[in-house]
């Protein structure tokens, strides 16, 4: 349904909405009076990093260690696009140069274990770091045991490329080693995983790939799902750009992947087995593993939070953000870990005080890329509501759906994110 004549007053409400969010909760939050207080920060991606940043910026007398199991972060927003040879994996990394210039205290170490009692990190260096509020941002481990036939030694032959790196190139090059006129098969998890939209746009720019390069090949999305975000806006692409090429199967009409066999790369659901030349399979997802270890991970392998203070329902001075946490209808992605990290951060350093934490709004916005030069969105706010972080009813949207094709154009090639679609639909 477009939003006939409240296209102003919506982009008026999320502008609003952004500059009274996430934003103004590191405005609004007061200096920290005691000067030890230590905050320890487990991951460096997209949540962690935020975070340990914005503590210090609060309050620079806060000791702040973010500990990073790796000296360098390749990130997974734009990494569709380095399967689809339209970019670079190096484009993806970044070294942690500006966290350290922050003055946040950088440890390249695994975190291996938590004592929540002693208030302790202990790390596979052998080092203990004591806190007193704990921050866990450690991202996505995959369910090894969900997916019968999926193991480590599976994701070799049948990347998952859903932790960006080794894997993302390992997809590329199957693609490229295709010959024209292979079988390229992608699994889709269900909810909730990593990147809602990510699976879509990855077949969007595989199709781009395939229609550029070898275009009588084929790419089937098997999916144990029967919605999907911006399902409109990608379809509406897919018809227009890749007609007879890409094939969606839906959970109803049996694309749920009931194991795999890696021997033959063959995906099996409960209607077929699809023999793929390249096979992507996406598996079941949870929080990285430091969660469970910490205790903070409940049975459904993700960590419950109070949605002001992002403090853990099972754990008392342990917060978790980014991916790791349940965060009611917020999406798992880099923007919403961005803000999550900002509120958090704005939470700590109140609790600390023995203040109250302010009821934050949280803003996620995402783009996805149907081709190099078709970008779609969809973005929402966030408020807490029953004891969950809700959609504010009537503040988000996506693209417009029904947009001529110039609009969908924003930028030039891969490397950006389009401003493509300047007005917003309502989802419905
Ligand atoms: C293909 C794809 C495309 C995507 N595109 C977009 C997009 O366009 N826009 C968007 O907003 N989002 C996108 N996302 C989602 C986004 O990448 C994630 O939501 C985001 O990375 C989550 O941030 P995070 O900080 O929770 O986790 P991460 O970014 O994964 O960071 C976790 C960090 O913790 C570290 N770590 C884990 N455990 C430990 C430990 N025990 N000790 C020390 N360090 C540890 C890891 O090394 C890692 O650096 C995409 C994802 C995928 C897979």
């Amino acid at each position: 349904m477009r939003m006939n004549g409240k296209r102003t007053s919506r982009r008026h409400f999320l502008k609003t909405a952004i500059a009274a969010g996430a934003s103004t909760a590191l405005r609004q939050a007061p200096a920290v009076a005691q000067g030890t207080s230590r905050v320890v920060v487990v991951g460096g991606g997209f949540a962690g990093s935020t975070c340990a940043r914005a503590l210090k910026r609060l309050d620079a007398k806060l000791q702040v260690t973010m500990v990073e199991a790796s000296p360098t972060f390749t990130a997974c927003p734009l990494s569709n696009a380095v399967i689809a040879g339209l970019r670079e994996l190096k484009a993806q990394q970044f070294t942690y140069e500006g966290v350290a210039g922050d003055e946040v205290k950088l440890v390249v170490a695994t975190a291996i274990a938590i004592d929540s009692q002693a208030r302790t990190v202990a790390l596979d260096s052998g080092e203990t770091l004591s806190y007193n509020r704990l921050v866990l941002a450690p991202g996505i481990d995959i369910r090894w045991d969900a997916l019968p036939g999926y193991d480590e030694a599976a994701a070799n032959r049948m990347p998952h490329a859903w932790k960006a790196g080794e894997q993302t190139t390992l997809l590329r090059r199957q693609l490229e080693a295709m010959e024209d006129g292979g079988l390229v098969v992608i699994s889709v998890p269900a909810n909730p995983f990593r990147c809602p939209p990510g699976p879509y746009e990855r077949a969007s720019l595989i199709a781009y790939y395939l229609s550029t390069r070898k275009p009588r090949s084929k790419l089937i999305v098997l999916d144990s799902k029967d919605v999907f975000s911006k399902q409109r806006l990608f379809q509406n692409g897919w018809k227009e750009l890749y007609p007879g090429l890409l094939e969606w199967v839906s959970l109803s009409s049996g694309g749920k992947v009931t194991s795999v066999d890696p021997t033959t790369n063959t995906l099996v659901t409960d209607f077929a087995k699809h023999e793929a030349k390249v096979a992507n399979v996406i598996p079941p997802q949870k929080a990285g593993r430091i969660a469970e270890r910490a205790g903070v991970a409940d049975q459904t392998g993700w960590c419950a939070i109070d949605p002001v203070t992002f403090e853990s329902r099972l754990q008392p001075n342990i917060h978790v953000i980014g991916d790791a946490a349940i965060a009611g209808g917020m999406p798992k992605s880099a923007f919403a870990a961005n803000a999550q990290a900002k509120v958090c951060a704005a939470a700590v350093v109140k609790l600390l005080r023995g203040e109250t934490p302010v009821s934050p709004k949280l803003i996620n916005t995402c783009y996805s890329l149907v081709a190099p030069d078709y970008g779609i969105s969809i973005a929402g706010v966030y408020h807490p509501a029953n004891g969950q972080l809700a959609e504010v009813p009537g503040s988000g949207g996506i693209s417009q759906v029904d947009a001529p094709l110039a609009a969908r154009a924003g930028g030039r090639g891969a490397g950006r994110r389009h401003s493509a679609s300047r007005t917003m639909t309502r989802r419905t």
